[in-house]
């Protein structure tokens, strides 16, 4: 494309009123992040990108599956079938459509011993992930640091959407003062519609737009839910934080304190994560190792180990996914017994 192609780029866009040549410049001169890339985190990175935010910060622990392709948005089949990491996958993608922006690739799981650096510069958090712990650590981070974000879900025909101006609105935490404990549906038992998904993204990338434009006045104060299914809809006042509030109020930030030592995360699917302290893997390495014991295969990004009945995926600082198995002694014992302990 020429110069002048490119140019007319973002010109239905600057028609818009709303945003304007200046509103333009103030998007290519932003820097946001968007964690967790799976189906809301597509769409939102896939919206944001197109609209021209300069710099996108993709934030993501996972690899591409067939599993996702129905719903998320920016992979492909040779994606899922190379396994790419979805942060590289996305980045990718991202560049085939607009070389113009710029796409951080992170891949990594958001804990409380790295969401300082991951997150350091951005002016805006938006919210692609798949469980209430990592949402409770931006909103601590968030609020701590006064920087905004927006919660987004989908799981089912449901979609629901929060902005956080910490100061000005209402948290996470104000409204849902504990994480929701016992049966949360998930994409895994519940399943979903792509169609959720995608309008829970595109309310929320057109309030990350207003914020970038700085038409702060025009944002939603309110948590949105809809059931596309059921065509039911429900606002919940959202306009203020609360002054009991945890986090707010009390200040108290203990999703951010939550951390030292390695963990084991459950996905929510026949698969555990385990996280070990920085241990750089050799890839080269690791598959004469494991080559006795099953099959391997690796690319930059991944190594896949498949030993009946389990897939280990390994990434090069050494945090690996298992799957075949919920029970976390199991896949212990399986790292220890072929990565190390
Ligand atoms: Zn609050």
């Amino acid at each position: 494309m020429t110069a002048l192609e490119l140019d007319q780029r973002y010109s239905r866009q600057v028609l818009f009123r709303g945003i304007g040549e200046e509103g333009q410049r103030k998007l290519s001169a932003a820097r946001i992040a968007v964690v967790g890339c799976g189906a809301t985190g597509s769409a939102l990175a896939s919206l944001l990108a197109r609209a021209g935010v300069g710099i996108l910060r993709i934030i993501d622990r996972d690899y591409v599956e067939p599993s996702n392709l129905h719903r998320q948005s920016l992979f492909d089949e040779a994606d899922a079938a190379e396994s790419l990491p979805k942060a590289i996958a996305a980045a990718r993608k991202i560049a085939s459509f607009n070389s113009q922006i710029t796409v951080e690739s992170q891949v990594a799981d958001l804990t409380p011993s790295n969401i300082e650096s991951l997150l350091d510069g951005v002016q805006l958090i938006l919210d692609g992930t798949d469980n209430f712990e990592t949402r409770y650590l931006l909103n601590d981070f968030a609020v701590k640091n006064s920087l905004p974000w927006i919660y987004t879900a989908a799981v089912g025909s449901y979609g629901v959407t929060l902005n956080v101006l910490p100061g000005k609105t209402a948290c996470l935490a104000c409204i849902f003062p504990n994480s929701p404990r016992g049966a949360i549906e998930t994409c895994e038992t519940a399943g979903i519609l792509n169609s959720a998904v995608n309008l829970a993204a595109s309310i929320a990338a057109t309030e990350a737009i207003k914020f970038l434009v700085g038409a702060e006045d025009r944002l939603r104060r309110t948590l949105l839910s809809f059931d596309v299914w059921t065509n039911e809809r429900a606002e919940i006042a959202a306009d203020h934080p609360r002054a009991d509030c945890r986090a707010c109020g009390e200040r108290n930030f203990l999703h951010l304190a939550g951390e030292g030592r390695p963990r084991i995360t459950l996905c929510g699917r026949n698969s555990v994560q385990i996280h070990e302290r920085q241990r750089p893997l050799s890839f080269t390495e690791m598959t004469e190792r494991l080559k006795p014991h099953g099959t391997v295969r690796h690319n930059d990004f991944v190594l896949k180990f498949w030993h009946e009945p389990y897939e280990m995926t390994l990434f090069p600082d050494g945090r690996a996914i298992i799957k075949g198995t919920t029970d976390t002694a199991v896949a212990r014992s399986l790292y220890a017994r072929y990565v190390g302990s």
